[in-house]
């Protein structure tokens, strides 16, 4: 199982369980779950969940349940369950045989509703929603008693058992849980604790028609669980006493405690399931796994790796308060992991075609090319040297500035690995001026990325073959959006998009070594990025490649210009 860093600095979620040890109050058993709603796939603010409550359960030597929260039947649906069991796997936890389903508990919950109706704590309540919203009240009036609130026991039965055996409409019947509809916490107001829905369920199908609210199922489910720390994000802190009220009603035996933590807010992204999915409905994006998506699936496809993502979660830590944090700390934790692990390889986005005069026709030099420049263990591959190669347009400049240190008329630079050239001729096509072709001399004597006589050259280009390099499209990808919070925005987050957030290339070039590169495997190019092979569209006929990440940070620099 994944660990997170062990080092990484305690937080007050890991203070309380210090405190909880010391003090015996589960024996000594920490119990946490994951608890996500299948209706849409994890992103990385659920990744932030996961670290947190399989990290602690690992840290303490407990157990972490993976849990699918699937009380409302509308947009669950098992291909979303497929996708959270195969993006937690991915991140490398392991939930061994406690996966559960809330939806196992349907007829335990059933029974705990009779239990508090028996006992006068709950009551079925026909106003409708409109007039529910009015007796409610606000956070400056009390809400008013439901006109239903005082049916005899014996009529609550029959009209919950009426209700679940489907004699009514949906709309017409709610359970709703005895409190007090003065409580200046609003959730507190009698709160519904079932609702008839006339909906399949992806699992239990048309076996139920009323289904339990989030606050009424989840504290039981923890229970049932013997959870010991539920852990959940910031806008359940109003619910913990409802949370608590259910399980001091129900008498449950065991008592787990809810805490609450921030969630993860990401800069030029949105990390809600709703706004993800109109995305994916709306075709903005191509699908749940494009590569543009805050989705696991999509940072996946992208090239980010588990082990980057587990860092950043480490890094951001647990706090109490909400925030934004910088999606470039992702990126960065990306490039760390990446530079560590990815092999070194050349390939040529937008190519110029060079000619290489005073090279013999025909003959081809194997380079021996280190894949990683810092470890050796990682080997080394060989690279087809020839008369023709491709260099990057944007490393010529016929009429350069000052400061422009790459190939030029007259100038000679090093090719990474390879000999020195020096630009002779340019050619443009008559009739379009376009560029065409460089011409240049290479000089035998610096093979070994030297020149004997000393003589220094300011910049080093990579290049591909010609006749060797692999044609390939790449797929350049950059954030979504091009605000840092699209959702706090006066008009719909949907205006923000970042219209550059996706190119095509579709004449790239790459080493020969990637014609056998496995789907998913990420590579640096050097000098230009991290790419990885695409794992759906690539083939051996066509490759594809996804640009994982730049080398530095691009958008500082945007933001620092905006900003000025
Ligand atoms: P969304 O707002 O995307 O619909 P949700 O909270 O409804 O998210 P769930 O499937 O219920 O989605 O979430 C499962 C778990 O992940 C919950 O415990 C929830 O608190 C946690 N979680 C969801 N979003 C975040 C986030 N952005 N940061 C941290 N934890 C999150
Ligand atoms: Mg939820």
């Amino acid at each position: 199982m994944a660990q997170t860093n062990a080092s990484s600095p305690s937080d007050f979620i890991r203070d309380i369980i210090n405190e909880d040890l010391r003090t015996s109050k589960h024996q000594g058993r920490v119990a946490t779950r994951f608890p996500p709603e299948p209706n849409g796939y994890p992103h990385v603010g659920h990744a932030k969940s996961v670290c947190l409550n399989f990290g602690i359960a690992a840290q303490f030597g407990g157990a972490c349940n993976l849990r699918m929260d699937d009380t409302d039947p509308s947009g669950e649906s098992m291909e979303y369950v497929e996708a959270i069991i195969r993006d937690v796997k991915w991140l490398g936890f392991d939930w061994e045989d406690r996966l559960y389903y809330a939806s196992d508990y349907y007829e335990q919950l059933y029974q705990y509703a009779l239990q508090l109706i028996r006992m006068g704590k709950a009551f079925i309540c026909d106003l409708d929603a409109e007039e529910m919203r009015e007796y409610r009240g606000s956070f400056t009036e009390p809400g008013r008693e439901s006109p239903y609130r005082n049916r005899s026991v014996e009529e609550n039965l029959d009209l919950f058992k009426r209700m679940r055996a489907g004699e009514f409409e949906e709309g017409s019947h709610v359970l709703r849980a005895k409190i007090d509809m003065a409580s200046p916490n609003i959730t507190m107001r009698d709160p519904i604790m079932y609702r008839i829905k006339r909906e399949t369920h992806y699992r239990t199908g048309d076996q139920w028609c009323i289904y339990p609210m989030y606050d009424f199922a989840h504290c039981l489910s923890d229970s049932v669980e013997k959870i010991t720390h539920s852990i959940c994000t910031l806008e359940f802190e109003n619910n913990r006493p409802l949370y608590d009220w259910f399980l001091e009603a129900v008498g449950v035996e065991f008592r787990p405690q809810q805490i609450e933590f921030a969630r993860l807010n990401l800069s030029y992204t949105v990390l809600s399931k709703r706004k993800l999915i109109e995305l994916v409905e709306k075709g903005i994006v191509n699908g749940w796994d494009d590569p543009r998506m805050p989705t696991l699936s999509g940072m996946r496809r992208r090239g980010y790796t588990p082990g980057a993502i587990r860092d950043f979660c480490d890094r951001i830590g647990v706090a109490k308060n909400d925030s934004l944090i910088d999606v470039a700390l992702l990126e960065n934790c990306v490039r760390e992991n990446l530079n560590e692990t990815a092999l070194r390889v050349m390939a040529v986005l937008r190519p110029l075609r060079v000619v290489i005069d005073n090279y013999p026709e025909g003959q081809v030099e194997m380079f021996d090319c280190p894949y990683h420049p810092k470890n050796p263990e990682m080997g080394s591959r060989k690279v087809p040297f020839s008369r023709v190669l491709y260099i990057e347009q944007e490393d010529f400049l016929e009429n350069p500035p000052k400061k422009f240190y790459r190939l030029t008329p007259g100038r000679e630079v090093r090719l990474r690995y390879g000999y020195f050239i020096k630009c002779v001729n340019v050619v443009r096509h008559p009739g379009t001026g376009e560029l065409v072709e460089l011409h240049c001399t290479y000089d035998p004597e610096t093979r070994s990325g030297f020149a004997p006589d000393g003589r220094k050259v300011d910049a080093t280009l990579h290049w591909v073959s010609a006749v060797h390099g692999i044609p390939a499209e790449v797929r350049l990808y950059d954030r979504l959006f091009n605000v840092a919070d699209p959702l706090a925005m006066s008009s719909d987050f949907a205006e923000y998009l970042n219209p550059e957030s996706f190119e095509k290339l579709t004449s790239c070039r790459v080493e020969p070594s990637l014609a056998d590169a496995a789907p998913g495997s990420v590579f640096q190019f050097e000098r230009v990025g991290y790419f990885c092979v695409d794992s759906i569209d690539s083939s051996m006929n066509s490759m594809i490649f996804n640009r994982t990440a730049t080398l530095r940070d691009t958008w500082a620099k945007i933001v620092e210009k905006a900003n000025k």
